[in-house]
């Protein structure tokens, strides 16, 4: 039976950990809030009092915290996972971090021998749950080997961009085209309400028109009802990767990135009125008080 450590039980880690369940593993689990193991522990899963605890057993540890900092702690922390994996261990990244930062933890577990993958996902909650993730995986061929079967139960698609920190630069493009598309999509939203438009018109035109894709699709229709019911991805999350993708684009670009740097600011705002609320709220944002 593998055994897999598993950090970090929010909406897509506690899906995730429950995916190992379903396929059989043996699964020691920590969480900084204890209460959302509970029914992962009452479906089989062993609870660890600390991340070194979840990760001392384990053939592989897969770490979905919320960004830089968490990662930092559950790794490298007090009671971190990586002083106690054994040598050759699985380190794999599901977490969205900055582009230094899994450059800066694959050197540093890999100083303890141990294997860092940067496996950052997408996908919504309820495909984590599902298993039917995709995988953007930054590896040498030979550790995706190794990894492969954990990243199976997972995930329906796996992509591999290269070496390490390869995935969590498409992770960070495609997040930064995202935030754009959303800040985008609620100022365009909101000029129509203001000019008095039809709004079911306005909906239909955008959903098969040029602006269209599946966020654009997905988030325009809670906009326009301001249905911010069951958030999926918060304020918070969406401003840390759009942070973390323009310090990349500020290393790599020849300019300034303009629009990157527009929607670090939107969702900065966003960020401090509701950060755990979902990013759609950013419609109400940039709306005139009715
Ligand atoms: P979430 O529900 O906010 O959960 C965040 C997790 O990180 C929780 O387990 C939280 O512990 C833990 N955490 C936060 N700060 C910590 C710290 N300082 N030390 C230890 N643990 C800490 O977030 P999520 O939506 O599951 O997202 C998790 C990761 O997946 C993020 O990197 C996000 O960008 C990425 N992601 C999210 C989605 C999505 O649709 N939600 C999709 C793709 C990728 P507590 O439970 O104790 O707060």
């Amino acid at each position: 039976m593998p055994r897999v450590g598993f950090i970090g039980l929010g909406r897509m880690g506690h899906g995730m950990a429950g995916r190992y369940l379903d396929a059989g593993f043996a699964v020691a689990l920590w969480n900084r809030s204890k209460a959302k193991a509970d029914d992962l522990i009452a479906r089989g899963a062993h609870w660890a009092t600390s991340p070194a605890a979840a990760a001392a057993e384990a053939d592989a540890v897969v770490t979905m915290v919320a960004d830089d900092e968490a990662s930092r702690a559950v790794w490298l922390g007090k009671d971190g996972a990586a002083a106690a994996m054994k040598s050759g261990t699985l380190a794999i990244e599901c977490s969205t971090v900055s582009h230094r930062h899994a450059l800066d933890m694959a050197r540093a577990l890999r100083g303890r021998g141990l294997i860092y993958i940067d496996c950052p996902v997408t996908g919504l909650p309820d495909a984590a749950a599902a298993g039917k993730l995709t995988l953007l995986v930054g590896a040498d061929a030979a550790d995706l080997d190794k990894a492969r079967p954990f990243l199976d139960p997972l995930s329906t698609t796996i992509r591999h961009f290269g070496d390490v920190g390869s995935g969590t630069v498409y992770k960070l493009i495609n997040n930064l085209m995202g935030a754009i598309q959303i800040a985008g999509i609620a100022e365009g939203l909101a000029i129509a309400e203001q000019a008095g438009l039809d709004m079911k018109l306005v909906l239909e035109a955008v959903e098969t028109g040029v602006a269209a894709s599946p966020p654009v699709i997905r988030h325009s229709k809670r906009m326009a009802a301001r249905n911010f019911e069951g958030a999926t991805f918060t304020a918070a999350l969406r401003h840390k990767d759009a942070a973390y993708a323009v310090a990349l684009a500020e290393s790599l670009l020849r300019e300034a990135p303009v629009m990157g740097r527009a929607a670090v600011v939107a969702y900065d705002r966003a960020k401090s009125v509701a950060p755990d609320d979902d990013e759609g709220r950013m419609i109400e944002l940039v709306s005139r008080p009715k």
